[in-house]
């Protein structure tokens, strides 16, 4: 932490600042400039909140220098993390040597409908398959998911194709029946800053996926995740879905600067999707090369056998020639920046 003096801070108000900061068992170091003094500390990054050194006489600023995340942070784990979803040899990677593609419908809406969407994403490439049976829907007359019934479809889906599962859990007492069919556990946008919903898939033994709260800086994105690891679970996806700004043509706007932002700061894999960032199927192939290119670990899309009946989000289902168009950009392009398309058989460990 620095203290930035102003430029009128007499020799008391400096002393003063170091006299509070030792009184806590910190070391202050003064460094004079010609115009103003900064005071370097050393010790508990937690007593000197405690000082509210702001309100001095004489201090202009104080300012953080290490990151409010700890366990999430790349300062003290320097080399990027993988997580492995799926059990045993079934077990795909999600890191920065390979590149994940995880595809499936928004909603699980009855067997057929999830086993046909799993052949399609299993045919386009897809290692782990998406599909929500708890949905957070804004109103509360949208289908909402089948629940259970929905959770145990998906594990059958998985039987049947060898995909290991990623959905969504709404609600902190939902956590132990979703790990229990689970291979990853999704925290959606809604979502994101429920922090008793974060602490209890932190405990649930799951990777989890944390998808970007739609007005989280990546800031409060990465404290949502310290929330998680601070429960003794560093099995944490970051997924960029896009931000909501100012722009109605697409239904969020991708934000594909945090991909390299959270990769410099944090330690922990992330993916992009582009399905709900754009809210429509023409740009999803386009905003997927994007997210390749700019180094993102993997993709998570949305597809559906039959968009125009789909319960949840068919704009931006994709069928036909757009998946096969997105199966090509997946088989082509990881390689290009030197990764891996990633499946159960890849060993990175
Ligand atoms: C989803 O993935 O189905 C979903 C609801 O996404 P988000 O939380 O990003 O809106
Ligand atoms: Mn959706």
């Amino acid at each position: 932490m620095v203290v930035v003096m102003a430029p009128n801070a007499t020799d008391e108000d400096i002393a003063a600042v170091v006299a509070r900061v030792e009184e806590v068992g910190g070391e202050a170091f003064v460094s004079r400039g010609l115009v103003r003094t900064i005071i370097g500390l050393v010790g508990d990054i937690e007593s000197f909140h405690h000082l509210n050194l702001r309100i001095l006489r004489g201090v202009a600023d104080v300012r953080r220098i290490s990151d409010p995340y700890k366990l999430v942070s790349r300062q003290h784990h320097p080399d990027r993390s993988t997580v492995w979803v799926g059990e045993g040899d079934r077990a795909v990677p999600i890191g920065p040597e390979t590149f994940t593609f995880i595809a499936g419908p928004c909603a699980v809406e009855s067997h057929e409908q999830t086993y046909e969407a799993a052949v399609m994403a299993r045919g386009a490439g897809a290692t782990l398959l998406r599909g929500g049976a708890f949905k957070p829907r804004t109103s509360p007359y949208a289908f909402q998911g089948l629940g259970l019934a929905g959770l145990e479809i998906l594990a059958d889906v998985r039987a049947t194709t060898g995909l290991p599962i990623v959905t969504e859990v709404v609600d902190a007492r939902d956590v132990p029946v979703v790990a229990e069919h689970a291979d990853m556990l999704q925290v959606g946008t809604r979502n994101m800053a429920n922090f008793g919903l974060l602490q209890a898939v932190g405990e649930a033994g799951k990777p989890v996926l944390l998808k970007r709260g739609m007005t989280a800086t990546v800031e409060e994105w990465l404290m949502a995740a310290e929330y998680i690891a601070q429960r003794g679970n560093l099995d944490v996806v970051l997924c960029e879905r896009g931000i909501r700004t100012f722009e109605p043509s697409t239904r969020n706007t991708l934000d594909i600067s945090a991909v390299p932002v959270v990769q410099a700061t944090s330690h922990l894999p992330i993916i992009v999707d582009p399905s709900h960032a754009a809210g429509r199927k023409d740009l999803v192939v386009p905003l997927s090369r994007a997210a390749i290119a700019v180094g993102a670990d993997g993709l998570i899309v949305d597809v559906h056998p039959r968009p125009e009946t789909a319960l949840c989000d068919g704009p931006q289902a994709l069928v036909d020639s757009d998946l096969r168009e997105l199966a090509q950009v997946v088989r082509r392009m990881p390689a290009v920046v030197g990764r891996k398309l990633a499946t159960a058989a890849t060993r990175v460990r």
